[in-house]
């Protein structure tokens, strides 16, 4: 069995527990970071190699504490996945200031926290971080002023990582999900979103959170050892088509 480590947030259902548990199929120890303390510690019962950290991505002071605390109990850290996420759909008069901070916390500073924070660790193991933005972040679209612009920050962080921690050895990619039926997509999806994504998408289906994170595991592994800076939508092709245009 590999030592190797990884850090997976928003770990405690969704897209980042289907990585917890493909990681963990792979010969990967995980920590599953989530703020919802109840629903990770449920998540992680049964899990053999997983540990849980209640913790808030977008917290700076806590994003600290979990670093060493993940490095204490594991005394590595090998990959980061920046999952954690919040959807917020509304129009742009209607998104305010609050709604459009809540979003920023933690789809953006979140993410250049973390990866920031567990930097010395990677240094030491010529790490990977996978940081989870959005088929939103490639494309505009309606009602995602603040998720879609979160997404495509990520996208451009994602890519300033790479230029800069390359001569460290640690890769930096992303992953742009298209609709996977998680709660938080299904919060914010009406059937008209649903319905169009059917149409848009060439593969006419909605993904599947194991769809998701058989991607971010392979940009976790050194299978993909030459491979950094990369933008890579799983998303039956939608990004990359104009398939359901008339
Ligand atoms: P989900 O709501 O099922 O899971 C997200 C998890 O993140 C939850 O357990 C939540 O408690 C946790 N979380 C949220 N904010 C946090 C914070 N500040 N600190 C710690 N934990 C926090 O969502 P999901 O659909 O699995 O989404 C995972 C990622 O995939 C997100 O970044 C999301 O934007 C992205 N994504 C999802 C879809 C989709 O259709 N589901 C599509 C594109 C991108």
């Amino acid at each position: 069995m590999s030592e190797k480590v990884a850090l997976v947030t928003g770990a405690a259902r969704g897209i980042g527990l289907a990585t917890t548990k493909l990681l963990i199929e792979d010969g990967w120890r995980v920590a599953m970071i989530d703020r919802d303390a109840d629903e990770l510690s449920l998540a992680s019962k049964g899990i053999n190699g997983a540990s849980p950290f209640v913790h808030d991505v977008s917290q700076p002071d806590d994003v600290d504490a979990m670093i060493d605390a993940v490095h204490a109990s594991f005394g590595r850290i090998d990959a980061v996945v920046n999952n954690a996420g919040v959807a917020d759909f509304g129009p742009i008069e209607e998104t305010d200031f609050a709604r459009w901070r809540r979003v920023m916390d933690t789809n953006l500073d979140g993410v250049f926290l973390v990866s920031q924070a567990a930097i010395p660790a990677l240094k030491e193991t010529k790490g990977a971080l996978v940081n989870i933005a959005s088929i939103s972040g490639l494309r505009a679209s309606t009602l995602r002023v603040a998720y879609g612009t979160s997404k495509a920050a990520v996208i451009q962080l994602t890519k300033q990582q790479a230029a800069e921690l390359g001569e460290y050895g640690i890769r930096a990619n992303c992953v742009c999900p298209g609709p996977v039926r998680t709660k938080l997509a299904m919060a914010v999806h009406s059937q008209d979103i649903i319905d169009a994504y059917h149409d848009a998408i060439p593969l006419n289906r909605y993904g599947s959170e194991r769809e998701i994170a058989e991607v971010i595991t392979f940009l976790c592994s050194d299978k993909a050892s030459y491979v950094t800076g990369q933008v890579i939508a799983a998303d039956g092709g939608f990004d990359s088509t104009g398939v359901g245009l008339p």
